[in-house]
């Protein structure tokens, strides 16, 4: 391997922000790592442009050189501390919602009186995010949603999830093509990386996609057990369990969580890439 495309989760993946330790090297050693000629790196987050450069800021993280925000729906580069809109990508979204601008999509869902927008800054060019109650079977509901949609010409998917602390569903709609794998391998793409010169970290439900896709990819140590579990049910399913390392720690005396976890992944598939970052401690 002569060059490495590594793109990394931030929440519970990089940022340290769970209930487990953090080794106190990992995130020096990563740091190291990302300031290889050799390494691109991308952020692969839910976050929106503004809580990603809080995180940099919060967490002493090197500063990317792409990243993928708003869970796929926006990539940017970062060019001598510019950051700039990927136009392709933008391009690539647009075909799936067939040119509708985000109001006309709002419009075409005006029967779902139970949806209530969430704020402003959640939604996105790309990204529709409105609260659902409780009460609603939220499953039926988003099968209806995307077929609306596609009735009229859009190839969108919609997104459930709970806010526990809340008490409240939320619900994202975005372009069919909007998800982290998709971007992630767009990125490449563009780049012209190949497979074996990718990496990607994770830690949870939207990592998945890309966990168990034939990027190589890692699990940190601190992801919970029902995402292990699935994580290496769906690789072994789609034919690429070699393709996911589950960290677990040990290597250079550091836990597996978090960034040690990411080195962990780097040193599983490329042995010789562990000298890019032992001695940054
Ligand atoms: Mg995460």
């Amino acid at each position: 391997m002569s060059r490495l495309l590594l793109c990394t989760d931030l929440d519970r993946t990089l940022l340290p922000n769970g209930p487990q330790s953090e080794s106190p090297d990992a995130r020096l050693r990563f740091a190291a790592l990302a300031a290889r000629p050799e390494v691109m790196l991308g952020f692969v987050t839910g976050r929106h442009r503004e809580l990603v450069e809080q995180a940099i800021a919060n967490y002493r993280l090197p500063v990317p050189d792409y990243v993928i925000a708003d869970v796929g729906t926006t990539l940017l580069r970062v060019e001598d501390g510019a950051w700039r809109v990927d136009d392709a990508w933008r391009g690539r979204l647009a075909l799936d919602w067939s040119g509708h601008a985000r109001d006309e999509v709002r419009r075409l869902l005006g029967e779902f009186a139970d949806l209530r927008p969430q704020p402003a800054d959640r939604q996105g060019e790309f990204k529709l995010s409105f609260f659902l109650p409780l009460y609603r079977d939220a499953d039926a509901m988003l099968a209806d949603i995307e077929r609306q949609l596609a009735a009229s010409g859009l190839a969108a998917r919609a997104i459930y999830s709970v806010d526990e602390p809340n008490g409240i569903g939320l619900v994202d709609i975005l372009p069919a093509s909007a998800s982290k794998r998709h971007a992630i391998e767009f990125l490449a793409a563009e780049l012209g990386f190949a497979a074996d010169e990718m990496l990607f970290a994770g830690d949870s439900g939207n990592d998945l996609d890309v966990l168990a896709s034939p990027v190589p990819a890692v699990l940190v140590a601190n992801a919970n057990d029902a995402v292990r579990i699935s994580a290496l049910a769906r690789s072994e399913d789609a034919g690429h369990r070699a393709q996911l390392h589950v960290a677990s720690g040990g290597l250079l005396g550091m836990n597996g969580n978090y960034a040690a976890g990411i080195l962990e992944g780097v040193a599983h598939f490329h042995p010789e890439a562990i000298a890019w970052f032992a001695k940054a401690a």
